[in-house]
């Protein structure tokens, strides 16, 4: 597994990272894709950690806490030395009815980390994201406290999630100019059937040396070409989730190609996909999700198929009809 420098920061994480949105069961907010429990989240942070994967992201939202609690479990689990992981987590999101259990305060964020921390049972966390940009809250009160938790301790690297191109150029502008703790990354969602972010977001990430993230890269599982009626497979299933929304109608060329493509390498048309994001500029690293040890296999296999001009062409044009 290849590493890759997060943003312009000193981190190296692994140009595939393991997203551990599906943990948790089925309690909680969320609770519709919280599905592994803990015994099958041992097993993918297992493959995850062999196949050479250093980064782990969570959120204290996913299955409301639980996700950050299998995951810490995980690590203690198959005994990982907390130097060899580079773990993630965000805030920002709902955690209860009330007007203060969520968004980007103060008050919120000190609070949430000390949580997560807790969940987790570590003793800080590599990478911490507001998971969502929060209109409610001056953008000044959001990134001083980020600086709080990095000047404690608690947080080493400051990373933003699904903010708009203008909201993370501010936060550059105010973090350089009150000299606090700087934006290292963002997540946003990026794939084959889901290119907006190249028009603002992937050139100021460029420009900036801030690092992608990328989020849902199969676009939920509909890059696998499993939902689509052609496969012999999978018989045609409809993913009722439907998160993030998906264009089927301009979609279902695109996995033509991606099919064909893939017969051409021998391999997989989500394997394609992911190879596709991996040549993407400003991309640090692709957020997979796996909801099973073979799904992880043949995922991390993506980072070994190297895509020739000419397929990135057929894709490019297959994507943008
Ligand atoms: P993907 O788009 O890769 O979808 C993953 C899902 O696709 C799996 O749960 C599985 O679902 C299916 N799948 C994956 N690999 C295969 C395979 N090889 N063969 C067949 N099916 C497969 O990513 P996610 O949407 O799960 O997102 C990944 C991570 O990104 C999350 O865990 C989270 O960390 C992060 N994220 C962040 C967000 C944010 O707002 N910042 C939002 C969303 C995600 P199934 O088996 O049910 O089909």
């Amino acid at each position: 597994m290849r590493m890759r420098r997060l943003g312009g920061s000193g981190l190296f994480v692994s140009e595939l990272a393991f997203g551990a949105m599906t943990f948790g069961g089925t309690d909680g907010l969320w609770g519709q894709v919280g599905q592994l429990g803990q015994e099958e989240a041992d097993a993918v942070v297992g493959a995850a950690l062999d196949a050479g994967i250093n980064l782990f992201d969570t959120a204290n939202v996913y299955a409301h806490g639980r996700s950050e609690e299998i995951l810490g479990q995980s690590l203690r689990n198959l005994g990982v030395p907390r130097d060899q992981v580079v773990i993630a987590t965000k805030v920002g999101s709902a955690m209860g009815a009330g007007p203060n259990d969520r968004g980007a305060s103060r008050r919120h964020i000190l609070a949430q980390c000390r949580a997560s921390l807790a969940r987790l049972r570590l003793g800080h966390v590599d990478l911490y994201q507001i998971h969502a940009f929060d209109p409610a809250t001056p953008m000044e009160e959001t990134l001083e406290a980020l600086d709080t938790l990095v000047r404690a301790g608690d947080v080493r690297y400051v990373g933003l999630s699904n903010w708009a191109a203008w909201q993370v150029m501010k936060a550059i502008g105010l973090t350089e100019a009150r000299r606090l703790a700087p934006i290292t990354s963002l997540q946003a969602y990026y794939s084959l059937v889901g290119r907006d972010v190249e028009r603002e977001i992937v050139p100021l990430l460029a420009s900036e040396r801030v690092g992608l993230m990328v989020w849902s890269p199969l676009a939920g599982g509909y890059l696998t070409g499993k939902y689509s009626g052609a496969d012999e497979g999978d018989g045609g299933r409809q993913t009722t989730l439907d998160f993030p929304p998906i264009d089927r109608v301009r979609g279902e060329p695109l996995i033509e190609v991606l099919r064909a493509v893939a017969r051409k390498h021998g391999c997989l048309p989500a394997q394609i996909a992911i190879a596709w994001l991996l040549r993407q500029p400003a991309v640090s690293t692709v957020l997979i999700g796996a909801k099973r040890v073979e799904q992880l296999h043949a995922n991390v296999r993506a980072a070994a198929i190297v895509l020739e001009e000419e397929d990135l062409a057929e894709l490019d044009t297959a994507s943008h009809l």
